[in-house]
């Protein structure tokens, strides 16, 4: 037998997925004794699962064979009518046949991403930006290019800079209580970041997985509901924080131009999302009230953030700054001195605590004093438990 020849060498997109030290560092996080502000996982607990069993079995004992079969890529029908109508429900007229059901709302980024772009098109991100976006860019053969950020946000006046110099084809956003700073963009640079994506040409993507989890003020209307960009806002949305994670659902809602070929890229995908849970979801959101579910998490998630805020003054060195989100997950602190707060990971998982630091989100220049901190998953006796030992740390 002649000698062997190897393989090949895994795709080169994917060559430096092994070696992120953060990551490494992170697995350490998972620890029981850590407590960890790390993750951004809902809280366990919280999950309504009475109300998924239920749900579970009356699909299976009603429509076992419907539910366990092949279905369409653009998803189940009850599943899109109830979307739309809560869509609806809260000021963004929708029809069913508007929404695409998908395995997470990572997918439906992944679909609209396969759908819009060629290897080296530009897309702008702000900046800081959600990883696992930024990685789905890349995978793309992109050109990420980012936007500033203000504490509001992407800063209007930025965004038409660079759109006018750039070919930008896309805008990614998380314009409410983003990941990872947490930020809200308030209403009129909604409007500017709608009017310069019209003018520029832009499709964009807002990604909001964390809208309904709102603790103070009032609702900011979305993107697509502006009148300058209903013709190119994707908007993705997600069960993930609302009901549970492992279900993976998520949506999108196109525009007609974009519907068709979001189906066919999701087909190519994974062929359709969870018949099962998909009938599930429907059924669950026919015989509960999500929304009084969404009350009670909302109500816990207020408590923690709001024991995480109160200790943070304690915790964090004299100088440091933080943001007070009105939803969402997460606190973007940034640390005096320009400390790094990678360097610090280390010293506090020594402590039993963590965070993630906040350079890997940038795209930009990163900041390496920054850090995001997730309150959902812990107590706030142990929110307040973990700021000592982080005060230890960092002190
Ligand atoms: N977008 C953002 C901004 C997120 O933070 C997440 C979850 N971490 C997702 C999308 C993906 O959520 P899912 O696929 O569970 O809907």
């Amino acid at each position: 037998m002649s000698p062997a020849v190897p393989p090949p060498a895994v795709a080169s997109r994917l060559a430096n997925v092994a070696s992120s030290p953060v990551r490494d560092l992170l697995a350490l996080t998972a620890r029981p004794e850590v407590i960890s502000f790390a993750g951004g996982l809902p809280a366990p607990e919280l999950f309504d699962v009475d109300g998924l069993r239920a749900a579970f079995d009356r699909v299976l004992t009603e429509q076992p064979r419907r539910a366990l079969q092949y279905s369409t890529s653009e998803g189940d029908a009850d599943l899109r009518e109830v979307i739309a109508g809560r869509l609806t429900a809260r000021a963004l007229p929708t029809g069913a046949d508007e929404i695409v059901v998908t395995t997470g709302s990572q997918q439906a980024l992944n679909v609209v991403t396969t759908a819009t772009l060629e290897p080296g098109d530009v897309v702008l991100v702000e900046d800081p930006c959600y990883v696992a976006a930024l990685q789905t860019f890349d995978f793309a053969e992109a050109r990420v290019v980012p936007v500033p950020t203000d504490d509001d946000g992407i800063i209007p006046e930025a965004l038409e800079e660079i759109a006018a110099r750039e070919p930008a084809r896309l805008l990614y956003l998380v314009p409410t209580f983003s990941n990872p700073t947490g930020r809200t963009l308030p209403a009129a640079r909604r409007t500017a970041v709608a009017e310069t994506a019209a003018r520029h040409g832009l499709w964009i993507v807002e990604d909001d997985p964390y809208g309904e989890l709102r603790y103070d003020g009032e609702p900011v209307p979305w993107i697509a509901a502006s009148p300058a960009a209903s013709d190119r806002v994707i908007l993705l949305g997600s069960f993930s924080k609302l009901m549970a994670p492992g279900l993976r659902l998520g949506y999108l809602r196109a525009p007609a131009p974009l519907r068709q070929p979001c189906v066919i890229a999701k087909q190519a995908a994974d062929l359709h999302t969870s018949t099962v849970d998909q009938a599930v979801a429907a059924r669950y959101l026919r015989d509960n009230d999500l929304d009084a579910h969404v009350r009670t998490v909302r109500d816990a998630y207020r408590a923690r953030r709001d024991a995480l805020l109160d200790g943070l003054p304690a915790a964090l060195p004299a100088g440091s700054r933080w943001n007070r989100p009105a939803g969402g997950m997460f606190v973007w602190a940034t640390l005096p001195d320009d400390r790094d707060a990678a360097e610090l990971l280390h010293t506090a998982i020594e402590y039993e605590v963590a965070y993630v630091p906040g350079a890997p989100f940038f795209t930009g220049p990163p900041d390496p004093s920054a850090l995001r901190l997730s309150f959902t998953t812990h107590s706030p006796e142990e929110i307040e438990e973990g700021l000592r030992r982080l005060a230890k740390a960092l002190s």
